[in-house]
């Protein structure tokens, strides 16, 4: 994509008085909006378009948000992908995430909040110029242009959150990087301790560079204070 060209995001929403409040805040913003009402109508959209970004109803009427989730990962890996769930159980968050979801917003949620976590996702750029775009992890070999890591002859891909999630602890190695930090830097998420959204993803990310994940020696919990990438 060219800089500066407007950014499309892909809303898979069957209310449509949410649709229709989401889309014109989302085009009040400067996003290009494109709505789909039903699930396998979302994965078409997703394949053909190719959005930027994807903010996708768990409930519909036709394909669920996990099985259009699954769908669209077959294709696309990296494109983010917020779930709106109106389910708060941790389970079914972890299942969205476990399907291919970046993010989730529970609703009733707040306009703002969404915006805000677009916003994130968009600002990557500007997130830690300093960066180089490969670096070492033990034997883990980071790539955040091609947004994979590889360990011996296995590459892994990451997904956009752990690219922007490796991308701060790095830029910032050895020192202690708090959830709310994170929170607000990668998922553009402001004050929300209960938050358990980064917590999942280092889980996640330890299985794909650490050793052993149960005994991390890099991406290390740092009691009181978040996590630290150690080299
Ligand atoms: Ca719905």
């Amino acid at each position: 994509m060219a800089p500066g060209a407007k950014k499309r995001i892909l809303l898979v929403e069957d209310e449509p008085h949410i649709a229709l409040g989401l889309k014109d805040a989302l085009e009040f913003e400067g996003f290009g909006v494109l709505v789909a009402s039903r699930g396998h109508e979302g994965v078409r959209l997703a394949r053909e378009e190719r959005p930027d970004c994807i903010i996708l109803d768990l409930m519909l009427p036709d394909l669920n948000g996990y099985k259009v989730c699954e769908e669209v990962r077959r294709f696309d890996r990296h494109v983010p992908i917020i779930m709106l769930t109106a389910r708060s159980q941790e389970a079914d968050k972890v299942r969205g995430l476990d399907a291919g979801a970046d993010d989730y917003v529970t609703k009733p949620f707040s306009v703002n909040e969404l915006v805000a976590r677009i916003r994130a996702i968009f600002r990557r750029a500007q997130l830690a110029p300093g960066t180089p775009e490969t670096f070492t992890i033990g034997d883990a070999e980071v790539n955040l242009s091609t947004q994979t890591v590889r360990r011996g002859k296995a590459i892994e891909p990451l997904s956009f959150y752990e690219v922007e999630l490796l991308r701060l602890l790095h830029a910032k190695v050895g020192v202690p990087v708090s959830r709310d930090e994170i929170l607000s830097r990668v998922w553009g998420i402001d004050g929300n301790p209960t938050n358990r959204t980064v917590d999942n993803f280092v889980v996640k990310l330890r299985k794909k560079i650490e050793p052993s994940p149960d005994k991390p020696t890099f991406i290390l919990t740092v009691y009181g204070q978040g996590y630290k990438l150690a080299l």
